[in-house]
């Protein structure tokens, strides 16, 4: 029973409502003790929860029922609130949905003709300079048609359409200025209850005159608990709409002929707030900004040159573009022709989907060197297509450049050779630019990362680079394929020698490193068998002495380690890789001495 009281404009509490009842009806049903429930004062109290209007429905259901001589029970109860909620929650003319949709419940700005400020009035009766500078600056208003008088008849009217905007004069005595203050939210909060938003939307028209518009983007703003005057949300929303149209205008990558601000005429809360007002109206921002288009053709060309780190890539690329191209020309020729929407023919449709061809990749490589020449060498090819000779000052006169077709080549001396056309006049390629780095690029990894004179060879057999052996060496020296490949191998630093190593006045062989090496296959009498070699290293001299090993045993290693000593005398420190032999004779001279 502690359940909140449902208010009018609330359907979804109303059906939670209806299902706690639902509930309750079953426990009616199934449990004696929540029988209490049909008792009148219960259902009194359930009542006394739901809104108002619904409490007076009830009681015609109630006179209804009992005037049909019946007893109201808490299924009729049940019943009652089940209906009315599913009536409140439809979800096409339901509370809410109505509510939003149509705007029943936008508040609407009362007749406020009765808002006169005595105070006000009085000061104007009284004060003569500011009475006279408060009518110079209305009368300056109204002349520039940013307000209207409110006409006696319209004071007169007593129906909620007609307001005014309040204002006041404020008159400073010692600046001798007047400040005029238009305050429409003064009396009425609900004008800033709502929010404010701006929409983009672009408009696109083609050379067809067909128009299209789609919806950029769109940003809502709640306004701030501060009360503040809507002439002056009016600007807030301007500014947004100045600041989206600032950010779009970077983010598109569109040319833009205009933009155009202005109020959305449709707006429920526009119509209702500003369409009377003349301020609220100049205050919306409404212009006009012509945008210079930029001949951006070739700066499109150099952004897409620059996009790609590979030859392949930037000619797979122009390639599709160019057959995109012919295809779209060729739709267009077919309309004009028909003047009408030409069927494309399954096979056609098909044709510019397919993959591109070798001929589509030698057209586009094609095309990319004539626009890279035409770029760089636009003196040489207007002298060399106007028939004269290149200036003496041209970089590339040395060449001898000729003209073929769109193409600059070398002209060079190899006119008689019998090498093939394309190797005697190669097409030239300007020094430093993206275009001629892709293609030694291109040729470098073609090579598997050849050497400089291979790269070189190769590269003259189809382009004259200018400056070519630094540009290949440039490249190589920065390719990291080629970097790690003749990276010089890496060094271990040596550590610090050992003192037996160093310890200088010592006669030879006082310090001795031993091995054995070997096996070696001696013959004795009639039959093979292994000797091993034993090599005594002096330490600090370096010097050797050679010892034979009978066997790999102990016992033949204290053989070689007397010989040695009688020969090259007493041995102050033995250093060895810890050999079973060697160990063991450790031992067992450690045993003997001890
Ligand atoms: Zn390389």
């Amino acid at each position: 029973m502690n359940r909140p009281f449902i208010k009018a404009d609330h359907p979804k509490a109303l059906d939670d409502f209806a299902i706690f009842l639902q509930e309750c009806m079953y426990a009616v049903n199934y449990v004696d003790a929540a029988k209490v429930l049909e008792y009148s004062e219960n259902l009194k109290l359930l009542i006394q929860k739901l809104p108002f209007y619904m409490q007076e429905k009830w009681r015609n259901v109630v006179y209804e029922t009992k005037s049909r001589k019946n007893i109201v029970t808490f299924s009729h109860l049940v019943e009652f609130v089940k209906k009315d909620s599913k009536k409140a929650n439809d979800p096409v003319y339901g509370k809410d949905v109505l509510n939003t949709q149509v705007g029943k419940n936008v508040k609407r700005l009362q007749d406020n003709n009765m808002n006169i400020d005595l105070e006000d009035l009085k000061r104007l009766l009284l004060d003569e300079t500011f009475r006279d500078e408060y009518v110079t600056f209305m009368n300056k208003v109204i002349g520039d048609g940013f307000a209207t008088e409110v006409s006696i008849d319209d004071l007169a009217k007593k129906d909620n359409d007609v307001w005014f905007l309040p204002h006041h004069g404020v008159f400073h005595p010692r600046k001798k200025k007047i400040r005029v203050v238009f305050d429409c939210a003064a009396k009425f909060q609900d004008a800033s209850e709502s929010g404010y938003g701006t929409v983009t939307y672009l408009r696109l028209e083609n050379t067809f005159d067909e128009i299209h518009c789609s919806f950029v983007m769109g940003k809502a703003r709640v306004t701030p608990l501060k009360t503040i005057t809507v002439p002056r949300l009016e600007l807030t929303a301007a500014t947004v709409a100045v600041r989206t149209n600032k950010m779009l205008l970077n983010e598109l990558e569109i040319p833009i002929d205009g933009l155009y601000f202005g109020p959305t005429p449709s707006s429920e809360n526009h119509g209702t707030i500003c369409a009377d007002d003349p301020e609220v109206r100049q205050a919306t921002v409404r212009t006009i900004i012509k945008t210079e288009i930029p001949d951006n053709s070739s700066l499109g060309v150099e952004k897409l040159i620059a996009y790609f780190s590979s030859w392949m890539s930037l000619k797979r690329s122009v390639a599709w573009i160019l057959k995109i191209r012919k295809e779209l020309l060729r739709r267009v020729s077919n309309k004009k022709q028909d003047n009408k929407m030409t069927l494309v023919k399954e096979s056609d449709s098909k044709d510019y989907t397919k993959r591109i061809s070798l001929q589509d990749l030698k057209d586009a490589e094609h095309s990319i060197l004539v626009y890279v020449q035409r770029q760089e060498f636009t003196d040489e090819i207007n002298t060399l297509s106007g028939n004269k000779t290149v200036k003496a000052t041209s970089n590339i006169r040395k060449l001898d450049p000729v003209l073929d077709g769109d193409l600059l080549r070398v002209g060079g001396r190899l006119i008689k050779s019998k090498m093939p056309e394309k190797c005697k006049h190669p097409i030239i390629l300007p020094k430093g630019h993206h275009i001629s780095e892709l293609i030694l690029r291109q040729i470098h990894m073609d090579l598997q990362h050849s050497g400089r004179n291979h790269l070189l060879a190769h590269l003259r057999e189809t382009y004259w680079l200018i400056n070519a052996p630094s540009a290949v060496r440039k490249l190589i020296s920065k390719c990291v394929v080629c970097r790690r490949l003749s990276a010089p191998v890496g060094e271990q630093k040596m550590a610090n020698l050992p003192s037996d190593r160093i310890t200088p006045d010592e006669p030879p062989f006082s310090r001795v490193g031993v091995d054995y090496f070997g096996p070696f296959e001696v013959k004795q009498r009639r039959c093979r068998i292994k000797r091993y070699g034993a090599i005594f290293t002096c330490l600090s001299s370096r010097a050797i002495h050679l010892e034979v090993a009978a066997s790999l045993d102990t016992s033949s290693y204290i053989n070689v380690l007397r010989r040695f000593i009688a020969r090259r005398g007493q041995v102050e420190k033995i250093r060895s890789d810890n050999g079973t032999n060697f160990v063991g004779a450790e031992r067992e001279l450690k045993k003997r001495i001890k």
